[in-house]
C-alpha cells in the first residue's frame, strides 16, 4: 500500500537558550527550527526510509520555505502542503523550566498551519495513501480535525491502517467536538502510541480507577491491534493480544526532550510498515527518541537509518 500520511501543524520553533520561567523578559533565543509534532513524526519516517507524505500549510515566507526544504530533503512528499498567500507560517516559542517542564507560546490556530482544508492535492494524496498517522495536537485546529477525520474514513475504507499518538499539550486543549473526533479515531486505530496518562485518556478510564494493564486490555478489546507505551528515560513497551515486550531506553544525556515521542513513533511505524518485527522496531524507535533528545532542536536529532544503526552500535546493542 501507499505512503504514510500525517496531517497537521507545520511550524517553526524558537527556543530560549537558558532555563527559566517563561518569556516576560528579553533573553537569548535560538532558532528557527522546523517543528510541529506531525512534521517531526513524518520527517523521521522519511529519514528512516519509509514512503512519507504530509498534509498541512505554511505561509509564503522564509519559515515556510525552511520547513518545505527540510521535508523535501528528508524525502517527504510535500504535494499536499498548501502555501497560504495571506497568513504567516505558524510558530512556537519554548522555554524549559529547571524541573524539565516546558512553557510554550503558540501561534498556530491563527497562522497558515491553522486554516488548510480539503483540496484536490489532498484528495489525490489520500487516494493513494496506505496509512494515516494522527497527532492529537493537530485535533486542536478545527480545519485539521475535519481533514483528519475525512482522510481516516477514506484510508480505512480502502484497507489502509491508522495510528494515533494522543500527544496532549496543556496549551492545545481539545474542545468537546475535537474530543469526540479523538475518541472516534482511537476506535479506528490499529496502533496507539500513548505516553503516561495519555493511555488512560485514550481508554476513557481514570488512572486512579484502572491499572495500565486494564487500560491496554480495554483498547485491545475495542479493536486496537497494538498499544506501544512510551516511557521516556525508562524505555517503551509494546503490547498486543499475545503479550507485552519491553525495550530499555538508550542512556544519553537529555539536552532537549522535545520531539522524542514523535521520532519514536515515526521510527516505530516505519519499521513495522517495512516489515520488521516488534522487537527490532522498538530498538530503532528507542534509538530515534534517545538520539533526538541528545541534540538541541525539536527535530534536529531525527536520525537516518544509517545514523540510527551507528547510534545503536555505539551503545553496544544490536539493531
Ligand atoms: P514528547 O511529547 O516530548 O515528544 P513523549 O512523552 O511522547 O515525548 P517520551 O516517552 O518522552 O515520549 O519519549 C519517547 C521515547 O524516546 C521513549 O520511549 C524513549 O525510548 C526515548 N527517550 C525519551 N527520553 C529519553 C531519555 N531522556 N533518554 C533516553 N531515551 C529517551
Amino acid at each position: 500500500l501507499g505512503p504514510t500520511v500525517c496531517v497537521g501543524e507545520i511550524i517553526v520553533e524558537i527556543m530560549a537558550t537558558t532555563p527559566g520561567d517563561g518569556f516576560r523578559q528579553p533573553q537569548p533565543l535560538i532558532g528557527p527550527f522546523p517543528s510541529g509534532a506531525p512534521l517531526i513524526f513524518i520527517s523521521q519516517c522519511g529519514r528512516m526510509g519509509g514512503q512519507a507524505a504530509m498534509i498541512g500549510a505554511v505561509g509564503a515566507d522564509d519559515f515556510g520555505a525552511l520547513n518545505l526544504d527540510r521535508l523535501r530533503g528528508d524525502g517527504v512528499d510535500t504535494s499536499a502542503i498548501a502555501v497560504d498567500p495571506e497568513l504567516p507560517t505558524g510558530s512556537a516559542f519554548v522555554r524549559y523550566r529547571a524541573d524539565g517542564s516546558r512553557d510554550f507560546v503558540f501561534n498556530i490556530v491563527h497562522s497558515a498551519a491553522g486554516r488548510f482544508g480539503w483540496s484536490d492535492a489532498v484528495a489525490a494524496l489520500v487516494g493513494r495513501a496506505g496509512h494515516l498517522h494522527v497527532m492529537g495536537s493537530a485535533l486542536s485546529m478545527p480545519s485539521a480535525c475535519r481533514v483528519i477525520e475525512r482522510a481516516a474514513g477514506l484510508i480505512k475504507a480502502r484497507g489502509g491502517s491508522i495510528s494515533v499518538d494522543p500527544n496532549l499539550r496543556k496549551e492545545l486543549a481539545l474542545g468537546a467536538a475535537a474530543e469526540a473526533v479523538f475518541a472516534r479515531l482511537v476506535g479506528m486505530a490499529d496502533l496507539l502510541l500513548p505516553s503516561g496518562k495519555e493511555l488512560f485518556r485514550a481508554a476513557g478510564m481514570s488512572p486512579r480507577a484502572a491499572t495500565e494493564a486494564e487500560a491496554v486490555a480495554s483498547l485491545l478489546e475495542r479493536g486496537v491491534s497494538e498499544v506501544v507505551i512510551k516511557r521516556g528515560a525508562d524505555g517503551a513497551s509494546a503490547c498486543d493480544a499475545t503479550g507485552a515486550v519491553h525495550a530499555a531506553a538508550f542512556a544519553v544525556e537529555e539536552i532537549d526532550p522535545t520531539g522524542a515521542g514523535d521520532c519514536f513513533g515515526g521510527a516505530y511505524l516505519t519499521c513495522r510498515r517495512l516489515g520488521m518485527g516488534v522487537e527490532q522496531a522498538l530498538t530503532y524507535a528507542c534509538a530515534a527518541g534517545a538520539r533526538n533528545v541528545s541534540i538541541r532542536g525539536p527535530a534536529e536529532g531525527a536520525g537516518t537509518r544509517a545514523e540510527l544503526d551507528a547510534f545503536i552500535a555505539a551503545m553496544g546493542r544490536a539493531a
